[in-house]
């Protein structure tokens, strides 16, 4: 779809947040993007309003049976004020992915990456500058038919908002304790959790708040049927390095397919470390350090880029990795990715977009 996106401004700017209090997605911008679908029209009136509540039917299908998906990327500000994009061609395959499997209409990913630009710009004043913070960009659909029926909705609402965010870790790369989850489930084979849906995430968060009181920072899941082999660590993917190999569970259908996770399996590559994607069971992490060969952990995401594993729990057993320390692969990784994404490295794959 080329259709010309209408804009409205605001009259009343909001005062911007500090840098140093920024966090996680508390604070969002000016205005934001919308457009609308009905079966008449498809996807149409793409627009750019002031930020505001969205007034909805009460009977809306997302309130009821959660038809809804979403993205979460990252603009960065460079060293000469330029902004880049990372892999938005990546986020907006997986929208669409996600479209295809809740029986959302798909959406035009170039599109919606030009919205997306467009924006930014509109409400520039607001990305960060400080080391580490970026502006976190969160395209969302849900359905909007006023319906209790159990179907698919004929409208949706696609919307994209935009967040200053802070460096995820304030003193630079932080080992986390992490609690291997043997009751709760993410997702099951056939189920939604290769999709980005709302739905995953409510399935997530009694387990994520029972490890927050026990002292965790996230929650290592497991497959739904053997509760055996691994899938995810929190809103993240995982590697392991076992041995001089890098191991990571190999996409199955429940499991969220990562831009991180791509690149990282494309740097690795690309260094010549041996990498390979296949099942890999909890059992095997414990039996590797007893062997005295687990030698780093850590999950990757766009909000934390690499997350180093210091320590894991699996009901009574524990595992300390690399001595609770940053290992090698993890740090080259995060200065190699975060270089890419602020301009400081070259980008020989052509991985950022200016916006
Ligand atoms: N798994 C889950 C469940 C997630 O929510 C995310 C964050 N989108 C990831 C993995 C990591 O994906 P990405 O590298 O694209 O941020």
């Amino acid at each position: 779809m080329t259709q010309e996106i209408s804009i409205q401004l605001t009259t009343e700017p909001r005062t911007r947040p500090d840098s140093e209090k920024l966090g996680f997605g508390k604070y969002f911008t000016d205005h934001m993007f919308m457009m609308d679908y009905t079966l008449e029209k498809g996807w149409h009136d793409p627009r750019i309003v002031p930020y505001a509540p969205l007034q909805m039917d009460p009977a809306s299908m997302v309130f009821h049976y959660g038809q809804a998906v979403f993205e979460g990327l990252k603009a960065y500000q460079t060293s000469t004020g330029e902004l880049l994009l990372f892999r938005p061609d990546k986020n907006m395959t997986r929208l669409n992915r996600s479209n295809e499997r809740l029986g959302i209409p798909e959406v035009s990913g170039d599109f919606v990456i030009e919205a997306i630009r467009t924006l930014i710009n509109i409400d520039r004043a607001w990305v960060p500058t400080a080391p580490g913070t970026s502006l976190y960009i969160r395209p969302f659909i849900i359905a909007t038919e006023a319906c209790l029926g159990v179907r698919e909705s004929h409208t949706y609402q696609l919307i994209v908002i935009l967040s200053p965010v802070g460096a995820y870790y304030s003193g630079g790369l932080a080992p986390v304790k992490i609690n291997v989850e043997s009751s709760y489930t993410r997702a099951v084979q056939g189920g939604i959790g290769h999709a980005k849906a709302a739905g995953n995430y409510a399935a997530s968060i009694k387990a994520q708040s029972n490890a927050k009181k026990g002292g965790y920072s996230q929650v290592l899941w497991l497959d739904a049927l053997e509760k055996k082999y691994i899938e995810e660590v929190g809103s993240m993917n995982i590697f392991f390095k076992i041995g001089g190999k890098v191991i990571t569970p190999a996409i199955n259908g429940s499991i969220l397919e990562g831009v991180t996770r791509a690149s990282v399996l494309e740097l690795l590559g690309s260094w010549n470390i041996p990498v390979e994607e296949r099942k890999i069971s909890i059992e095997e992490i414990f039996e590797a350090n007893a062997k005295g060969e687990l030698e780093e952990v850590f999950g990757t995401g766009t909000a934390a880029v690499i997350s180093p594993v210091g320590e894991l729990y699996w009901n009574d057993r524990q595992v300390l990795i690399n001595n609770g320390q940053i290992g090698p692969y993890s740090q080259k990784l995060y200065d190699t990715l975060t270089g890419i994404q602020t301009g400081r490295l070259p980008d020989p794959l052509k991985w950022t977009m200016p916006v």
